[in-house]
């Protein structure tokens, strides 16, 4: 662990241009030509390294970023998606068959869950949803059927933790894989470390940093990633969720300075919640001592990056969640959006947001209220100004008692 580094892996990868440009040149193909037949069969085959077939398989471009993200994240090899859910589907629809069963944890993104829920019984895949950190329910939940155990490292919306080397352990007991989505904290956690059999990533989040597209990746041994683009039966190769190159391209070079963002994401949110927490609000920060999961994230932790740029704060009601959430972004605190890893703080009521897909009466089990703000946490410059601003607008929305302040 302590010789593994994240940032210095990916630095350590150098491509050029066709003309010696600084960045790789991007391919502007779909298809590509053989200099002789028996390559382009042995290609279909899957026997010729190094050969292009066409870009809904793999093309130079992804296969840079794809490289760059099994570096950081220490695999063998990983393959980009267009999106973070088309790398879950196709991870979880090449693990598993009709009949098979998914452990996963109860308190995942919105789309995972619905898709487990809604989507994978339509195949006879069924999935029994827990409460991941309470490892006896998570190894209860086991059948002869259970092909994968799915979480996240830190959970959305609700800020959980896994403790992933536990999570292995039981995970390869049962012959079953660990399945991780990495999304909330790249760099801070390396669950490959830990034992995870693949990792995820929603590239459209910290990852590019920018909020100008999606993508996904996933990471594991060749195999693996071999075996999901597959002409005859790869999961990802037949679905075609492809990214486009120039995109890989774009994502890349956003890659560079993941390591610095990540920093000030980190430094930026442990402030407000450190404060937060003070001014008597009910916060959920993996960096707090009152996080539940405080001691198992420092101990997974790369500790240079911090423990995260996502922060859970209950406000109690969704009316003063949506009153303080306006306010803020009418004093250009942040925006009032979906998503997460922008250089601009967001905030969102997860419950009718990026949750809704989970029923009502299911959050509440989670503990997932209604008033239930997640911010993500900018790159503000001064985040003490940040806070003093944030701190009239919570006054004014009654979500804070205060001596009166204008602004
Ligand atoms: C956004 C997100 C996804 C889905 O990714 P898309 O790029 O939107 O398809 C999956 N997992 C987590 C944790 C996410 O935040």
């Amino acid at each position: 662990m302590k010789d593994f580094n994240a940032a210095n892996n990916i630095q350590d990868l150098q491509y050029f241009g066709e003309f010696g440009g600084v960045n790789p040149s991007i391919s502007d193909s779909s298809t590509y030509t053989f200099l002789s037949a028996k390559t382009m069969f042995d290609t279909f085959e899957g026997n010729a390294d190094g050969c292009y077939l066409y870009s809904r398989h793999s093309s130079p471009s992804n296969l840079y970023l794809a490289e760059a993200l099994a570096q950081m994240e220490g695999y063998e090899s990983a393959n980009v998606t267009a999106s973070g859910m088309g790398a879950i589907t196709s991870v979880l629809l090449q693990l598993c068959q009709s009949g098979d069963h998914i452990v996963s944890s109860r308190t995942i993104y919105g789309g995972t869950y619905a898709f487990m829920k809604n989507f994978l019984p339509n195949f006879n895949i069924a999935t029994s949803f827990v409460d991941i950190t309470d490892l006896e329910k998570v190894e209860n939940a086991i059948t002869e059927n259970t092909k994968v155990l799915y979480c996240e490292s830190v959970s959305n919306p609700l800020l959980e933790v896994a403790n992933l080397r536990a999570l292995s352990e039981i995970a390869h007991k049962h012959n079953l894989k660990l399945v991780v989505d990495n999304t909330f904290s790249p760099l801070s956690v390396s669950p490959k470390l830990m034992g995870a059999d693949v990792t995820i990533h929603s590239l459209t989040k910290f990852i590019n940093g920018s909020s100008d597209t999606v993508g996904g990746v996933y990471c594991g041994t060749l195999e693996f990633i071999n075996d999901t683009k597959n002409v005859n039966s790869g999961a990802c190769m037949l679905l075609g969720p492809t990214m486009d190159s120039l995109r890989a391209a774009s994502i890349l070079k956003n890659l560079r300075t993941l390591h610095i963002r990540m920093k000030k994401h980190s430094e930026n949110a442990l402030f407000l919640a450190q404060k937060w927490e003070q001014d008597g609000l009910k916060v959920k920060y993996p960096g707090l001592e009152s996080h539940p999961q405080h001691e198992v994230f420092k101990e997974m932790m790369h500790e240079e990056y911090g423990f995260g740029g996502l922060i859970a704060l209950d406000v109690e009601s969704v009316e003063k969640a949506n009153e303080l959430m306006e306010l803020m972004q009418n004093e250009n605190l942040g925006y009032l959006a979906v998503s997460l890893g922008f250089y601009k703080t967001l905030f969102s009521a997860s419950g009718t947001s990026t949750s809704s897909e989970i029923p009502e009466d299911e959050q509440k089990e989670m503990g997932l209220s209604p008033g239930l703000i997640r911010f993500s946490i900018g790159l503000d410059h001064d985040i003490e100004r940040t806070y003093e601003k944030m701190k009239a607008c919570m006054v004014k929305a009654g979500v804070l008692k205060g001596t009166s302040v204008t602004i």
